[in-house]
């Protein structure tokens, strides 16, 4: 491009803001501009969100809220077991809020008096239900919830993701709904690990800098509506100011989100129980190794916080805080047991989906929480155990006959011995299946091509054994040997009007051959009739 025809595509666009901002209309000139902010909104709601719960009743969840402290906590029982005391607490915290909130619609005079909002600092392992209780409570009052890692903030995490943008995203799971955004539910993970450097050697020291920026969030601060990095949406905003949709909030109050905070802190239950065992001299016999640490975390005081590495003002604006604890392999079972959605329905389900009644024996469900306890990772343990456990069955019982799986102790503990003994023992019921899928391929093929193809039984039985030999399913070696066969039924079709063919034994072994023999054969009676 020359310079003399002045044709610079930044002075271009700078040219047309101008004139945009002037009142003009010059739409058509930014349509590929919008276009493209669409199609990046719409990815980043699919890659960034991906925590989220769209809440059930919009709106008038907040505006109306009207729930006690004992009701959240019943609820919450349905889905979270154990974590008793976590549950009291939140159901304090989240029941004082929102009925904070109600009052201050009721009377706006409320609004203006001190409030210290009940953040929560969320202390515990992991996988043992922080999240998901948090995330049950915004469901059932029916407001957007996020989560995010407090890792990602820091300089060491996603280049380009700041504080700000996580309630931004809450816009993003409200459906555009500002109003029910701030009154939404944050959840920020990991958040021991910005912990500022001085007390942790080595970490990360942007660390301060994010807890200095969350602290903004979490006391009351407007976040615009897009980031400044945010290109497409700052046209956006002008090309929606410029049609005159002046009505809509161009910013996000954090005043009435609720933010919780979480993290292990795996060294701060150390740290307390050290100070503890100083400070109480007979505190009790020390348990030794593998006692439950997460007790000591209900212990923690705010000094214990600062020495850890948070800022004074940080740990003061989380007044609420509670521990989880470590789930026993009983609590493991229960989950299995009575915890509504739990992962082993999810099972049962997948089996169902190709007609298998899925039953597990109490001694299988306390087999597999047992050694879901030895992954430490909480409940999450219980998902890597049971898809170890069951991967194979899932790929060899849908292609036998079987109607009912019923899972023993010892399949747990031995699932390829399980599943040789089940296959051993259901001999007859597997080639049933098998034999099925047979016509199950001449049912599709017919579907595609017209053509009946009638296999015999012994045809069957040889295309059954050679894919037991071969170790590949019936309908692959079907596929397999009758590739292409269409091709010559067709010729045969149009010179005959045949389309029914019997396959046997002999066919099934080698259909080119035969089929070759066939058109040969009926281009001879066409020979023989004219
Ligand atoms: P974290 O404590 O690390 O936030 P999560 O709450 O995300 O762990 O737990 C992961 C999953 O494990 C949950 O989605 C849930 O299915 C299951 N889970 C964890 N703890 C419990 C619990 N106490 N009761 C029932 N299910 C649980």
């Amino acid at each position: 491009m020359s310079k003399k025809d002045g044709n610079n595509p930044l002075e271009e666009i700078q040219k047309q803001l101008q004139q945009l901002l002037k009142g003009q209309n010059v739409q058509v000139a930014f349509a590929p501009f919008m276009k493209a902010a669409a199609a990046q909104a719409e990815e980043e709601e699919n890659e960034e969100v991906s925590d989220e719960d769209v809440p059930e009743e919009p709106k008038e969840s907040f505006r109306g809220f009207d729930r006690k402290p004992k009701e959240i906590r019943d609820y919450l029982d349905r889905f979270v077991i154990q974590q008793e005391q976590a549950k009291r607490v939140l159901s304090v915290a989240v029941c004082d809020h929102y009925n904070h909130v109600r009052r201050c619609m009721e009377s706006p005079e409320l609004a203006e008096r001190e409030y210290v909002k009940p953040n929560v600092l969320l202390l515990g392992p992991t996988g043992v239900g922080k999240t998901y209780l948090m995330r049950n409570v915004a469901k059932l009052i029916g407001v957007p919830f996020v989560k995010a890692d407090a890792t990602k903030f820091s300089e060491t995490g996603y280049v380009g993701y700041d504080v700000e943008d996580i309630v931004r995203d809450l816009v993003k799971v409200a459906d555009g709904d500002v109003e029910l955004a701030e009154h939404g539910i944050v959840y920020v993970d990991e958040i021991d690990k910005i912990a500022s450097a001085s007390s942790q050697g080595g970490r990360d020291v942007s660390g301060r800098g994010v807890q200095i920026n969350l602290l903004k969030l979490m006391e009351e601060t407007e976040v615009n509506l897009h980031s400044a990095h945010d290109m497409m949406g700052q046209m956006q905003s002008i090309m929606d100011m410029q049609r005159g949709e002046k009505g809509g909030k161009r910013s996000i109050s954090t005043r009435n989100v609720l933010f919780i905070v979480s993290g292990a802190f795996d060294q701060l239950a150390e740290d307390v129980k050290r100070r503890l065992d100083k400070n109480k001299i007979g505190f009790g016999p020390s348990e030794g190794k593998g006692e439950n640490m997460s007790r000591y975390l209900a212990m923690a005081e705010t000094r214990d916080f600062m020495n850890y590495g948070f800022e004074p003002e940080f740990v003061g604006r989380l007044p609420v805080r509670v521990a989880c604890e470590e789930l026993m392999p009983a609590d493991l079972a229960e989950i299995l047991r009575s915890s509504e959605g739990n992962v082993l329905e999810q099972f049962r389900s997948d089996f169902k989906g190709y007609g298998i009644h899925f039953k597990i024996s109490d001694g299988a469900i306390d087999k597999v929480a047992e050694l879901a306890h030895k992954e430490n990772t909480g409940a999450r343990g219980l998902v890597t155990v049971l898809e170890r456990v069951f991967r194979d069955f899932k790929f060899e019982l849908p292609s036998t006959a079987l109607t009912e799986f019923s899972v023993t102790p010892e399949v747990i503990e031995d699932p390829a011995a399980g599943l040789s003994s089940l296959l051993e023992g259901n001999k007859d019921l597997m080639d049933v299946a098998m034999l099925d899928d047979v016509d199950r391929f001449a049912a599709d093929f017919k579907q595609e091509y017209g053509f009946e193809l009638r296999f015999h039984k012994p045809a069957k039985r040889a295309l059954v054994e050679l894919a037991k030999k071969n170790e590949r399913s019936v309908y692959s070696i079907c596929e397999r040997k009758f590739q292409d066969f269409e091709h010559g039924l067709k010729i045969i079709h149009q010179r005959t009007g045949q389309d029914s063919f019997p396959i046997d034994k002999k066919t099934a072994s080698d259909p080119d051959k035969e089929l070759s023999k066939w058109v040969v054969t009926s281009f001879r009676g066409e020979e023989e009739d004219s």
